[in-house]
């Protein structure tokens, strides 16, 4: 390989990394795997992405520039042939963030554009089509009256809007007309006028159908269309008749019969974001508190351009822009190829539609079929906000990228995974280098080179174990993938370390379960036992878990508010003393929540501080050791160690505050030490080391015990929450509820867990499973969303759902002992 196929990188030394040498070869794909806490996102994040931002900005403007030299440059010797990069990572959308399915993918923008084109408008109230015409239009229609018909062009002006009627008298005299209607009644200019009730018109011309006359009906046309701006009416009487009839003809979207008018249409009409698009009830939020807005009915959007639609073929109003978001990505691509079928397009809006369909087709590729187009991505799954931002990589059809993923096999079953295999490949084959860092079997088989960190975790970890094309590393007997590849059926009956005829007597049964798609789905969970729910993403998971049981539990159980849950019956949860949901969501979302402010133990060690002689002498409390509060704290950076580095588009990143070199606290703070460590030390120290620092002091000894029980020794105890992965941060859950039981003896409580296995290697999950094994051996329940097989296979008991997503699934497939 020559040089100017890889990236070359020599000397990483970030975080944990040891002196890290590597070629990762271009336009291939290669999985970087290992022991949680390794180091595999150091080196791939927070080395080779940073360093490709870092050189990104290098090459915008001199403003850019000046803040460079704040931006840390990640250690390492030497980076070589890195492409531009682009990072799929894990994070999640903020709460208040109104980002759709649609939007992200700009499948939104260009729906916009093409309403603007092609939408047909509807008067909101009445739902009457309207229909505008051009002034050749009126022409042609007044050219087919039979000859000698006599007309009066009339140009209406809303009463409404005459103030001075002295004054407009003038003003049309002024430019020459001679006579108006007032509620169906001519006058003169002289004459004196009543108050016009409803209709006020302006006399513009009276002519004779005739041969030649077109020229001076068009003229006539123009001024009227000047006078009432888009709508004129024309009296007309057909030769020998008596009687006077009346057609109005409007050249903008009128109905003259509400009086209501449309304006120009642009892009913007659509938007729930812009000012006049936006619902003016709700401002574009949809939802009050709990309930839709009533205006707009929760779907955000002005009704005047709800009522804008396009027809596929036959519907009789057709479909808003809300309709169509409404749509799943398969019902959308099915409408459009019925609708392309129906409706000739210009070349521009042809254009368009391509555009669409191309996405949607990659939004189907990758498995989003089910999804609904205006989905909000903050409820997506970890996995399906993932994809989704895979997909939209392939829709912008970039070449020469390097594409960096976190864990995408996260939340897919192995049919998904192989659509997922499907689509990096094709990334790859459109000339991208791709680097994942995975732990799963079918993903790193499917890889063309295999990177291994180890051997262990934080300070155990850091080098570079095994590397080469896959096969030759699976092929490698020092390599820990290939010996738990290899072994993998035999090692696995052999751990099961429970026994297989365990009798199950109590069961939580639900009956009539209807959240989301469930199906009046009715299951019985056994208690005393681990228990894994499978099944394809979307096939209603974490909406039997998360959004049926946990609300129903919490509310019996913890005192919780009351929710609205769509089920008819569970039983069996008497005996149940608390519920514990611990889910992937982050422990704390600024750089001052960490493992150590979650988990309980900063407290006592803060405590533990302020007994200490030199702290009695200074007089300080347990406070002062506080960094969210004045007095101990470094003031520059407020205590958090860190300021917020804003880098324009990109995600925000966080440079070391330059007053207290990320030691957050001031020096006479820092002057207080424990066996020779200051509060700062012990928050810089890993979870292990914390462990021998406090092993005589029984609460924080249990605690970072079970954090080490749990596999997150290698952890820093006040490393910030954010830079925690959701593996990682739902392990941190675990071991606290862990280190809780010792002290509330007797009780059976439930624990919900969402993939606990994220992040894990293979000898992780034994660390794990054995964490949870002890707490049901202790008397608790635990139910756990799951596709790991290798997990699964040393669960107590399986349920799958399915069988397929969103309304294909919502059932129990299966529910049975293992
Ligand atoms: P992996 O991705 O393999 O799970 P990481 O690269 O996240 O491992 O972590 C490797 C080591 O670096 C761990 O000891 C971890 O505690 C440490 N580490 C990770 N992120 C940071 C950070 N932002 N600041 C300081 N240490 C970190
Ligand atoms: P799983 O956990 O098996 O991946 P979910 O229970 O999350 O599946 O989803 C089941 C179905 O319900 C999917 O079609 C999903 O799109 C839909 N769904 C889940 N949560 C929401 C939500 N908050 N809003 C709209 N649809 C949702
Ligand atoms: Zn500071």
């Amino acid at each position: 390989m020559g040089d100017g196929d890889i990236i070359k990188v020599r000397g990483a030394r970030q975080h944990n990394l040891k002196g890290v040498d590597l070629d990762l070869p271009k336009h291939k794909i290669s999985v970087i795997t290992g022991p949680s806490g390794c180091g595999k996102s150091s080196l791939v994040f927070h080395t080779l992405y940073a360093e490709a931002q870092r050189r990104y900005i290098e090459c915008l403007g001199i403003s850019a520039r000046m803040k460079l030299n704040e931006l840390p440059k990640p250690e390492f010797d030497l980076i070589e042939g890195l492409t531009p990069a682009v990072a799929l990572e894990q994070q999640r959308p903020s709460e208040r963030s109104s980002e759709t399915v649609a939007t992200l993918t700009e499948i939104y923008s260009y729906l916009q554009v093409l309403y603007t084109h092609l939408g047909v408008p509807h008067d909101p109230e009445t739902g009457e089509r309207l229909e505008k015409l051009t002034a050749e239009d009126v022409v042609n229609k007044v050219l087919s009256y039979p000859e000698r018909t006599k007309l009066i062009l009339l140009a209406p002006i809303s009463a409404m809007q005459i103030e001075d009627l002295d004054g407009l008298k003038e003003d049309l005299r002024r430019q020459g007309f001679v006579r108006v209607r007032i509620d169906g009644t001519l006058f003169d200019l002289d004459e004196q006028w009543p108050m016009a009730k409803e209709q006020f018109e302006v006399v513009i011309d009276r002519l004779v159908v005739k041969e030649g006359f077109e020229s001076r009906f068009a003229d006539s046309l123009e001024l009227a269309l000047k006078v009432s701006k888009a709508e004129i009416r024309v009296l007309t009487q057909e030769k020998g008749e008596n009687a006077w009839s009346t057609v109005s003809f409007s050249t903008s979207y009128r109905n003259p019969k509400t009086g209501f008018e449309l304006h120009e249409l642009s892009a913007k009409c659509f938007s729930p974001n812009s000012q006049l698009g936006a619902c003016p009830t709700c401002n574009g939020t949809g939802h009050f508190e709990d309930s839709p807005c009533p205006t707009c009915e929760g779907k955000r959007v002005n009704p005047i351009y709800q009522a804008v639609t396009l027809f596929n073929s036959t519907e009789s109003s057709g479909l808003s822009i809300c309709d169509l978001t409404a749509l799943t990505v398969e019902q959308l691509t099915k409408w459009f190829s019925t609708f392309l079928e129906n409706n000739p397009l210009s070349k521009i809006e042809s254009e368009l539609t391509e555009q669409i369909q191309k996405r949607l087709t990659f939004l189907q590729k990758i498995g989003l079929d089910y999804i609904q187009l205006n989905r909000f991505t903050k409820t997506l799954s970890g996995g399906e906000l993932q994809r989704l931002r895979i997909a939209n990589q392939l829709g912008a059809g970039l070449t020469g990228i390097t594409y960096f993923l976190d864990e995408p096999s996260i939340g897919l079953s192995s049919t998904e995974t192989t659509k997922l295999i499907d689509v990096l490949t094709e990334l790859r084959d459109a000339g991208n280098t791709i680097i994942l860092v995975e732990h799963d079997p079918d993903l790193i088989q499917a890889s063309d080179y295999l990177f291994e960190l180890g051997e262990g975790a934080g300070e155990h970890g850091g080098a570079l174990l095994t590397s080469g094309t896959t096969q030759s590393v699976l092929q490698n007997k020092k390599s820990l993938t290939a010996q738990w590849l290899t072994q993998k059926t035999a090692s696995l009956s052999l751990s099961r370390n429970h026994p297989s005829e365990k009798e199950f007597t109590e069961f939580l049964s639900l009956k009539g379960a209807n959240s989301q798609n469930l199906q009046n789905v009715s299951v019985e969970l056994p208690l005393n036992a681990l228990v894994g729910i499978t099944g394809v993403s979307g096939s209603g998971k974490s909406s039997l878990l998360f959004q049926t049981l946990a609300p129903f539990l919490k509310e019996k159980l913890n005192k919780a508010r009351p929710s609205d849950i769509e089920v008819d019956e569970i039983t069996g949860w008497e005996q149940l003393s608390r519920i514990a949901v611990v889910d992937q969501s982050p422990i704390g979302k600024s750089p001052r929540s960490s493992a150590a402010t979650y988990s309980g133990a900063f407290d006592p060690i803060r405590k533990l501080f302020a007994q200490l002689p030199l702290s009695k002498q200074r007089g300080y409390q347990a406070s002062r050791f506080s960094f969210n509060v004045k007095g101990g704290r470094c003031e520059r950076c407020l205590g958090a160690g860190v300021i917020k580095f804003d880098l324009f588009f990109m995600s925000d990143r966080f440079q070391e505050c330059p007053s207290c070199h990320g030691k957050r606290y001031n020096r006479e703070t820092l002057d207080i030490l424990f066996k020779g460590y200051s509060i700062a030390d012990i928050l810089n120290a890993s979870i292990e080391e914390n462990l021998s620092i406090f092993r005589n002091v029984p609460s924080l000894n249990r605690l970072f015990t079970q954090l080490c029980a749990v596999g997150l020794g290698y952890l820093k105890l006040g490393q910030p929450a954010e830079t925690l992965s959701g593996g990682e941060a739902q392990r941190v859950k675990i071991a606290t509820e862990l280190a809780k039981l010792k002290t509330a003896n007797g009780e059976h409580n439930l624990y919900l867990l969402d993939e606990p296995t994220t992040g894990l290697f293979f000898s992780d999950i034994e660390v794990l499973l054995s964490a949870l094994r002890s707490l049901v051996d202790a008397g608790h329940s635990v139910i756990t969303i799951e596709h790991n097989e290798q997990f699964l296979q040393q669960a107590d008991w399986l349920i799958e759902m399915g069988p397929g997503a969103g309304k294909n699934g919502g059932k129990v497939l299966k529910s049975e002992s293992l």
